[in-house]
């Protein structure tokens, strides 16, 4: 009646975490973005000294938007607003680390004394960027690159795609001392798209806040944030700490289909970076697999951003993915709304009933031919594979290897593929 089916066992992706830090393979014609949904350059707003203007004029503009800034914080002088920084974590926003005591050159030893404040004070943000004061680099960087994945100076530059050194992410001027107008940060902004780079700005004061050096113009920086809103699809806006997540996830990711039918792909999405700090979404894009007209994705069994675009006249289905989080199940539309069998819409509906250890799988008309069933745990990696190849696919069988408590039923018949999650042990 049944059979199990070979295991796949993905030697190729462990040959890959063991081989290297830096190596990235995503299969083809999968690809990754350089930058998140594929635009062609980065944005940061980062903002030092605890302003007042920062929190109260500026924050407000980006929270319309829905666009997160980077709050740099000098914890032990300059009175950080502890309940606005707090305010500021809850909308998206990064509290991370301008030193403790803002000194000409910072002491090595204040970078871990500042971050451990900003994680008192500010719980849940973990603090994991820095920028210098007066943009001097501590020496030496034992502490610094034991707390921090990437510090800010600022050297008039836009950034790499890669940075050559994360300690050393270049910056550039607005406000009064710099950049203080519409026209100059879009330009700019255009600028880091056309060279496929990250554009970061050091802000000081915001509009008359009393700040007295370089404060930015109120307009000026409401006008930059409507260009980066309009240009969405260009120009990708985000903090500081978490677009260089992006590239060193972007940068160290595998991609591997683990397995495909002609209304699901199953692939798996891997990096070799702490996962307590590198969680954040990457994007991914394959074309639109043939006789698909849409497409569902889901990571762990949980929904993810995902869209059809076109490019070059081509569709692609983009979606969004962590590594490390489970495997990520692609579907075409049939999947998702197709719970019936047959050849028309009126087939019979599909029901998987567990009880015990038996599963059963009714609905399937014996002229849709053999029923393959797969069993996926709440991660998406396969538990075991049965091929029906019975004349009467009535489809009863004991899970006997099956230990997890919950787990993913895929069956494939006639070309139509459903999924239906089933908790073990209990009786339907
Ligand atoms: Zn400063």
């Amino acid at each position: 009646m049944y059979k199990p089916a070979a295991r796949t066992i993905t030697f190729l992706s462990f040959l890959l975490f063991i081989t290297g830090s830096s190596f990235s393979a995503v299969e083809s014609p999968f690809e990754v973005g350089t930058w998140a949904n594929f635009c062609q350059g980065a944005v940061s707003h980062t903002f030092d000294d605890n302003t007042a203007g920062q929190t109260g004029t500026a924050q407000p503009m980006f929270d319309a938007k829905g666009f997160h800034m980077t709050l740099f914080t000098v914890t032990g002088s300059m009175n950080p607003n502890w309940a606005k920084m707090k305010t500021a974590f809850a909308k998206g926003h990064e509290i991370a680390s301008h030193s403790v005591t803002h000194a000409q050159t910072m002491p090595d030893a204040e970078c871990p004394t500042s971050q451990a404040t900003i994680r008192q004070q500010v719980p849940g943000e973990p603090c994991i960027t820095i920028a210098y004061p007066n943009c001097n680099v501590p020496n030496p960087q034992n502490e610094l690159k034991r707390c921090y994945i990437a510090g800010r100076i600022c050297n008039g530059q836009i950034e790499k795609k890669t940075p050559s050194d994360f300690y050393r992410i270049g910056a550039i001027m607005g406000g009064s001392a710099g950049t203080n107008s519409a026209s100059g940060f879009n330009s700019k902004a255009n600028e880091a798209a056309s060279s496929g780079g990250w554009l970061v700005w050091c802000h000081h004061g915001v509009g008359n806040d009393g700040h007295g050096y370089s404060n930015t113009a109120t307009d000026a920086l409401q006008g930059n944030i409507d260009f980066l809103d309009q240009n969405r699809n260009k120009i990708w806006t985000e903090t500081f700490g978490n677009v260089a997540r992006y590239i060193k996830e972007r940068d160290a990711v595998s991609l591997t289909v683990k397995s495909s039918d002609n209304q699901s792909i199953t692939v798996s999405v891997t990096d070799n970076l702490p996962d307590s700090i590198y969680n954040y979404p990457l994007t991914f894009r394959r074309p639109l697999p043939d006789g698909w007209t849409k497409a569902v994705v889901t990571q762990n069994a949980t929904p993810v951003e995902d869209t059809i675009v076109t490019v070059n006249g081509k569709q692609y289905v983009m979606f969004q993915a962590v590594p490390d989080s489970g495997d990520v199940l692609l579907s075409s539309g049939a999947t998702s709304a197709g719970k019936r069998y047959g050849n028309n819409s009126a087939g019979t509906p599909v029901r998987i009933a567990l009880s015990g250890n038996v599963l059963t799988i009714a609905g399937i008309p014996a002229s849709s031919g053999p029923v393959a069933v797969c069993l996926f745990n709440l991660n998406g990696a396969m538990l075991a594979e049965y091929q029906l190849s019975g004349k009467t696919p009535q489809n009863r069988f004991p899970l006997d290897d099956i230990t997890a408590s919950a787990c993913i039923v895929r069956i494939t018949a006639g070309g139509i593929s459903y999924s239906q999650r089933i908790v073990t042990g209990s009786s339907d």
